[in-house]
């Protein structure tokens, strides 16, 4: 496993549609390795695959609460080439953030619940109903897959205020 980089607003690799994965190589499973490594190390609990400026349809996920005891055990997920194929009329709102937009976070208004097909590193395909936490976190990521990001929910006052930030921090950084 390697740590990789997150790539941060505004790179531009982040508006990238990712491409569908046609086989579960060793390659894509060396990937969300990778994925999961730098994803706990933020730390995140979802991570698509152009975070890590590689665009292929490839989330990692652990929404892991911790037990009565007071101790957390991990709950790896990997999700390739993810769909959403129905959502619910109700919708919710969460607090969103993202680990390419870091420190930032604002409320986004998303379907509660949704149904998501999805191939797993075995090849096999799920198909399952999301809601809660889940459900937010899959739309917020498979948004990444087609180069959307979750300030694009806010106002635009709100949005472009987040992207001109984040543009002046990488000028200061060059
Ligand atoms: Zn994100």
């Amino acid at each position: 496993m390697a740590l990789r980089e997150i790539i941060i607003l505004p790179d531009k690799q982040l508006r990238l549609v990712s491409k569908p994965i046609e086989k579960v190589t060793s390659e894509i499973r060396k990937l969300a390795d990778d994925m999961f490594e730098t994803m706990y190390d933020a730390p995140g609990i979802g991570l698509a695959a152009i975070q890590i400026a590689q665009p292929v349809r490839l989330i990692t996920m652990d929404l892991a609460k911790p037990n009565p005891d007071g101790e957390t055990k991990p709950e790896p997920r990997v999700f390739i080439n993810p769909a959403i194929i129905a959502s619910s009329d109700e919708l919710s709102v969460y607090e969103e953030g993202c680990l390419s937009i870091p420190e930032y976070y604002e409320e986004v208004e998303r379907p509660a619940k949704v149904r998501v097909r999805f191939t797993d590193l075995d090849g096999k395909v799920h198909e399952e109903d999301a809601e809660g936490l889940y459900a937010t976190c899959i739309q917020h990521e498979i948004d990444h897959l087609n180069g959307v990001l979750f300030v694009d929910y806010l106002s635009k006052l709100k949005r472009d205020r987040v992207i001109k930030k984040f543009e002046k921090a990488a000028k200061r950084a060059e």
